[in-house]
């Protein structure tokens, strides 16, 4: 077959598929697959993303003028022009969101930036783009974090904001269904224009301060004065911002979206990034649609030193605090945004586990396109299969892991993400929740993890510990060393036991009348952007909890194959629930296993 005729081959078979495709839900909710078009050279990558079954795309169009100042009117016309040609282009594929771009700070080259600005766009604005910036105590403009020719705008500025629509309205114009806001940063030392420190003021108002003097000095010592407080409303700074715009795009376009880059480069900066550049990802979730976060190093795989890396604890900690929205990950390794082949479906894999939506940079070299489309293509309706059923179904969990979010002021460290790691990697059914979905949830379990015993969960009034012993269950210091050994003498018959257990993982998941076991390899080695080496899991064997003794059906399904498991052993029903026992002789990448349960009687 020559490399046309199977190029042909894959866009016919793989357009075929997508296109028949319905979308039950919104398109970016789960499950999807977002997709940024465009990296160094390379742009409009929308049919690569088509074909792998993308359904947002972070199209490649006027976003870079936002933050470069725009170009003369002609020029500015012609981009245009191409964008909404490209923006139809990737919608008569079949892509049904298509997203801009625009950065939530960045002025570049700020002496020329508003040279070009249309009259209609000059007649609104009251300030020149060298008042827009951020700035420090005495009033002076903050350097960019980034260096360079960069200014950071302040999302306070009223003229900024300005600016910010007319970018907004004009990439509707040209066809786009929402914004992607990047770099939605406070300044690390702060901003204290008058504008956010006139915000400060009715911030520290809303608390029940009094406050006589609120001259601009006087307001900016008061900031100084009163560091948590000052850092709690930097924390608001971008969802403000965020929250207008998205009030001003409804009303351009009552079905766009608008979503931004919430960061956490890494799991570790959960609580560090809210004081270092005000990124609070619960805040910020409240003016998004759904949530983007960025991981720079955390794609899972085994890495060259042989440890087991991965983003799942990440995921979970975050979506305990989203308040039900939908979370995107980009999750990449050695500062690489090219993943090969099977580590991406291990990353799609392992973000679909744990509810989340997977970003792909389908920006691969000709060479290798082909390849990529082929095995991506194919992984991506494999899960889209059972994504609707593993939608509906429910989390089954041993032990709840207590994250409260509002601890982060008090704290740069997550100590709720090194207990998360230690139960995902020992595959402890587990749920992790948040001040906000803690009552939902404390009912049903009997055992509790919290990183401090004296934590007061909202609407109590009593220490996380004693509210346990007054329930009747068990509480585990999860800031002890021994945290682990003691979760496992209390919890002698967890739902789900693995040999071997690393390095699978395993989630668990439940529907009125089903088990299902996602199950993944993270043995996968990274050799470059488009090769890895995946080992294979030998002689699994698999203890999993069911209600009943009653099985109609045991299913494996993986991307290769499918198989009916008709060799299964039941335990006895007594001390706990029986356990239904599987072998499976070799895992490769991913595996859905589906029990089927019969509470009639055979
Ligand atoms: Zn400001």
């Amino acid at each position: 077959m020559n490399c046309y005729a199977s190029i042909a081959n894959i866009l016919f078979l793989l357009a075929i598929s997508f296109a028949i495709s319905s979308y039950p839900h919104e398109p970016w909710e789960f499950f999807s697959i977002h997709a940024f078009d465009h990296l160094d050279n390379l742009d409009k990558q929308a049919e690569p993303a088509h074909l792998c079954g993308t359904t947002v795309l972070y199209a490649t169009g006027t976003g870079v003028y936002g933050y470069m100042g725009l170009p003369p009117e002609k020029e500015w016309e012609k981009v245009k022009k191409d964008a909404k040609e490209y923006i139809k282009y990737a919608k008569s594929l079949g892509i049904p969101t298509v997203l801009g771009y625009l950065c939530s700070t960045s002025i570049v080259g700020l002496k020329n930036f508003d040279k070009n600005f249309p009259s209609e766009l000059k007649a609104q604005l009251s300030t020149p783009p060298s008042e827009w910036l951020q700035q420090d105590i005495h009033g002076k403009p903050l350097a960019s974090w980034y260096g360079g020719e960069y200014n950071p705008a302040c999302m306070s500025n009223p003229d900024w904001r300005k600016y910010q629509k007319y970018m907004v309205k004009t990439q509707f114009e040209i066809g786009v269904d929402g914004i992607f806001f990047d770099n939605p940063t406070v300044h690390p030392q702060g901003c204290y224009c008058s504008y956010c420190m006139n915000n400060f003021l009715e911030f520290l108002k809303s608390k029940g301060e009094k406050i006589s003097d609120t001259s601009l000095t006087s307001i900016r010592n008061l900031a100084q004065s009163k560091p948590t407080e000052f850092k709690k409303f930097r924390c608001t700074v971008a969802s403000n911002f965020l929250a207008e715009i998205r009030s001003y795009a409804k009303q351009i376009n009552p079905k766009s979206v608008i979503t931004a880059n919430n960061s956490l480069n890494a799991p570790e900066v959960i609580f560090s990034q809210c004081h270092k550049y005000g990124y609070n990802i619960k805040e910020m979730s409240k003016s998004q649609d759904f949530v983007v976060i960025e991981d720079m190093i955390s794609a899972p795989r085994r890495n060259t030193k042989g440890a087991y890396i991965e983003c799942s604890p990440a995921y979970q900690l975050v979506n305990s605090i989203l308040g039900g929205k939908t979370l995107v990950a980009v999750t990449i390794a050695d500062g690489d945004y090219h993943t090969p082949p099977n580590l991406t479906k291990l990353a799609i894999f392992e973000a679909f586990t744990q509810n989340t939506n997977y970003m792909l940079w389908p920006t691969w070299e000709e060479s290798h396109r082909n390849k990529m489309i082929q095995a991506i293509g194919t992984f991506v309706q494999w899960i889209k299969r059972y994504s609707s059923e593993i939608r509906s179904s429910q989390p089954l969990y041993d032990v709840m892991i207590y994250l409260p979010f509002e601890e982060w002021i008090n704290q740069q460290e997550c100590i709720e993400l090194a207990i998360t790691r230690e139960l995902t990697k020992a595959n402890i059914p587990h749920i992790v929740i948040s001040e906000e979905n803690f009552h939902t949830y404390f009912s049903e379990s009997n055992l509790l993890i919290a990183s401090n015993p004296n934590y007061i969960p909202p609407k109590t009034h009593l220490p996380i510990s004693v509210l346990c012993s007054q329930n009747n269950k068990t509480f585990i210091d999860g800031s002890k060393k021994s945290f682990l050994t003691e979760l496992k003498e209390r919890l002698p018959n967890p739902s789900l036991m693995l040999t071997p257990n690393e390095p699978l993982r395993g989630v668990v998941r439940t529907t009125r009348d089903k088990i299902y076991l996602l199950l993944y390899n993270l043995n996968i080695e990274r050799i470059s952007s488009y090769e890895d080496k995946v080992e294979p899991v030998k002689d699994i064997c698999i203890h999993l909890k069911i209600p009943t003794a009653e099985v109609a059906k045991v299913t494996l399904y993986t991307p290769e194959f499918t198989q009916d498991i008709t060799q299964w052993e039941l335990t006895k029903t007594t001390p706990t629930n029986p356990y239904i026992i599987l072998k499976i002789p070799e895992l490769a990448v991913a595996g859905i296993i589906e029990v089927v349960l019969n509470f009639e009687g055979k």
